[in-house]
């Protein structure tokens, strides 16, 4: 289990986490890193297409947690670009009993870059932009809104929802439009999911350049030059963040509790 120690006797709660794209990068770090986090019974419902390492990684959670939490892991195998996708994962949330639990934490992770090889001018199929925003957008909303809707406000009930967003919310990046566009989407549902719903506890957290799959796939794909010599610089030169390290810092952020509900935050302000 990941060590984060300095978090002292904190903790998030008897909770039910919800992590879309934990299969691998930053949503598995994550996913051990609440596993440490929790109290004792909470559930963790790790969701992606990719079954067999949701499973590696629900071994590692009870492995690593010995028995003590008794943890409760479900893996939802899912493909969430499609609405069938996202009604397995909120009907998976809604069989935990929410009388149980008092802390409802979801962290939007999952996405894709898309093709970052092309410029604007070739997006000129709205089925290939359409698909892009499904996942990438439309899910996001949907499984939120799903998931809020089965666990209504209620005294004791904290409910905290994490978009997990990038510089690309806030800056254009030459030949990254589905990217920056479904950032820049993401980022506004979740201000205004705020601005609606002052209970609620919304953050959108920009984790930094992570050594990631998708970090690679910036580095040999991108279609602008400069920006995949800058991702190629970063790697070589050993600057990208890593996983473990920016996930601590959204799981310290979490636990202190004080960011303003809707705030986008940046690892590199932290
Ligand atoms: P990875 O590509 O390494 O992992 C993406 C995750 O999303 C995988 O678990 C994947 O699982 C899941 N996923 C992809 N498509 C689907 C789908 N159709 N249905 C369900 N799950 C899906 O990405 P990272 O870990 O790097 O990125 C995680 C988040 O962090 C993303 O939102 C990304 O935009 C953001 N981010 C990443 C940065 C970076 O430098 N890497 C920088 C800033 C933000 P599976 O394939 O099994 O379905």
């Amino acid at each position: 289990m990941e060590d984060i120690t300095t978090e002292g006797n904190r903790d998030l709660g008897k909770a039910l986490c919800i992590i879309t794209g934990a299969s691998r990068g930053f949503g598995r770090t994550l996913a051990l890193q609440v596993a440490c986090l929790v109290k004792p019974q909470s559930v963790l419902l790790l969701v992606a297409r990719s079954v067999e390492q949701l499973k590696e990684l629900r071994e590692d959670i009870v492995t690593l947690d010995a028995g003590q939490k008794r943890l409760v892991v479900h893996c939802v195998q899912a493909d969430l670009e499609k609405k069938e996708g996202v009604e397995k994962t909120v009907r998976a949330a809604q069989q935990i009993d929410s009388s149980v639990i008092d802390h409802l934490l979801i962290i939007n992770n999952a996405g894709s870059l898309g093709d970052v090889s092309r410029f604007t001018l070739s997006f000129t199929d709205p089925v290939e932009v359409n698909h892009y925003l499904s996942l990438n957008v439309s899910s996001t909303l949907s499984l939120t809104a799903g998931v809020l809707q089965a666990f209504p406000r209620r005294m004791g009930l904290q409910r905290t929802v994490v978009n997990i967003s990038s510089l690309c919310a806030l800056k254009a990046f030459p030949s990254w439009v589905l990217y920056c566009t479904g950032k820049a989407a993401r980022d506004m549902i979740f201000r205004v999911l705020a601005a609606e719903e002052p209970d609620i506890r919304v953050l959108n957290y920009a984790p930094g350049p992570l050594d990631t799959d998708m970090q690679a796939e910036a580095r040999y794909r991108s279609g602008n030059m400069k920006l995949r010599c800058s991702f190629s610089s970063m790697f070589f030169k050993g600057q990208l963040v890593s996983c473990q390290e920016s996930g601590a810092k959204l799981m310290r952020l979490l636990l202190d509790n004080d960011y303003p509900s809707g705030a986008h935050v940046d690892f590199f302000e932290l």
